[in-house]
């Protein structure tokens, strides 16, 4: 199973992605939790991206990607794995496809967690409050979803294209919501 959860900043994807993991015992890849390792390990690499993460911009295509490579390198992948946080723009979605097509392991489907904009921005506030991640300041999640409305939304369309796309109602609770796109996925992956 090669899934890629897409869905704005508070859309619930990381949640959902680590129930997916549980459920379907396939890695969960989420690039913001490599990002954030690479910060905390305080490599050359990590200090690069950390002001980037906060400010709420999005790290260097060819940063992102090298992690990810190396992240999909490991033994753990080879039945597949859920990826949250990548591709965040139309050109991650192409080095993507790229770098699958190399493995000759496509994308299968890409699931879009629909949420209303006004409910991200109450979800986020409330993160903030719980859990202290330094880019979910006001200023940093006005950022990031300007950023996914101008780049990441785009690759919504690059799956659709593809035929790859499922879209799913992202509010409701966390449960109601895994029970949706577990039903979108379908026989195939029961
Ligand atoms: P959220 O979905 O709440 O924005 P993430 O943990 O997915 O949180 O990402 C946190 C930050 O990590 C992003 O705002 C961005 O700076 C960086 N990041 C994560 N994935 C990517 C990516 N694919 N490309 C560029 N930057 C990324």
């Amino acid at each position: 199973m090669r899934l890629v959860l897409l869905g704005a900043p508070g859309s619930g994807k990381g949640t959902q992605a680590a129930r997916l993991r549980d459920h379907f015992g396939v890695p969960h890849i989420s690039t913001g939790e490599l990002l954030r390792a690479a910060v905390k390990a305080g490599t050359a690499l990590g200090l690069q991206a950390k002001a980037v993460m906060d400010a709420g911009g999005l790290v260097s295509d060819a940063i992102v990607l090298a992690i990810l490579e190396e992240r999909l390198s490991q033994g753990d992948t080879s039945s597949g794995y859920i990826l949250d946080g990548y591709p965040r723009n139309v050109a991650q979605a192409h080095a993507l496809d790229v770098l699958l097509g190399k493995l000759g392991q496509p994308v299968e489907r890409a699931i879009q967690l629909d949420v209303d904009t006004e409910l991200l921005v109450a979800r986020l506030a409330g993160r903030a409050l719980a859990e202290h991640r330094a880019d979910d300041n006001p200023e940093s999640v006005r950022k990031r979803l300007q950023v996914y409305e101008d780049q990441t939304a785009p690759v919504i369309d690059y799956y659709r294209h593809q035929e790859k796309l499922t879209s799913v109602d992202g509010v409701g609770a966390m449960e109601e919501v895994f029970e949706r796109i577990v039903e979108a996925l379908g026989s195939r992956y029961a």
